[in-house]
Parts: structure tokens; C-alpha cells; sequence
């Protein structure tokens, strides 16, 4: 299966997508370089078989990144199927504690109601009216 990888930026709201490439090695390595108009952004890596079927969280680690993604330290990027920011999504606004509680202790801890917001065209959320 082919799938390309594009660059989805959350400082925006909503996410503008930049970029695109082959692996997400060029993805990590132009996230790495600094993309064009989003020197200090928030970046996501997405891959699309069109649709989106994963989203990445970049490392946050390392010089380059350092300060500029408000993220958990981690050195690889972190992938989730987006099924689960789907689920998440829900679990955010259905308030129960012991689910968010749940959520923050998983690999989930990487997306929290903002950033869901944010590509919530990507993941064909309603959360438009949602802060
Ligand atoms: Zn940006
Ligand atoms: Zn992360």
C-alpha cells in the first residue's frame, strides 16, 4: 500500500497541511530542517493513503526541536491510528475523568482536546464550536 506523508501544522486553527513526501523519514528530516512559513509551528506528520489513516507526533528531542514543540520528550515519532483521535475525541468531551484519566496514562497522552480541535477538518470531527 502507498502512502504519502504530509505535514499538518497546529499552530494554525485549523491545521494548514504542508509538504509532501514519500517516507516518513523526509517527513521527520523536513520537520527536522524547519519547513517554509512555519519556523516556530507545532508540526504533525499525516499519512495519507488517502484518506489520513495515521497521525505522528515528531521528536521532541534533540536541538533542533528543542522549544518549539510543546509536546512529552520523546525521540521517534509517535504514530496513532486515527480511529483512536476519533475515540479520544469523544472520550475529551464526553468528560468522564476516569477515561481522560485512562487516555493520559496511553500513547494517547500525545493529543490532547487542542490539538484534536485543530485537525479536526483532517479527522472529520465536529468540534468546530468546541473550545
Ligand atoms: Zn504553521
Ligand atoms: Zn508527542
Amino acid at each position: 500500500m502507498s502512502s504519502t506523508y504530509r505535514i499538518p501544522c497546529i499552530s494554525h486553527d485549523p491545521a494548514l497541511v504542508a509538504g509532501e513526501y514519500d517516507t516518513p523519514d523526509a517527513a521527520e528530516r523536513a520537520i527536522r530542517d524547519g519547513i517554509d512559513d512555519h519556523p516556530q509551528c507545532d508540526l504533525l506528520i499525516g499519512r495519507y493513503s488517502y484518506p489520513l489513516i495515521e497521525v505522528g507526533c515528531p521528536p521532541t528531542t534533540g536541538p533542533d526541536r528543542s522549544g518549539r514543540h510543546p509536546c512529552l520528550p520523546h525521540s521517534a515519532t509517535e504514530w496513532v491510528d486515527v480511529a483512536w483521535l476519533r475515540i479520544l475525541a469523544t472520550v475529551h468531551h464526553s468528560g468522564d475523568d476516569q477515561m481522560q484519566a485512562l487516555a493520559r496514562d496511553s500513547h494517547l497522552a500525545h493529543w490532547p482536546l487542542e490539538r484534536l480541535r485543530r485537525l479536526r477538518d483532517q479527522l472529520s470531527l465536529d468540534l468546530a464550536e468546541q473550545t
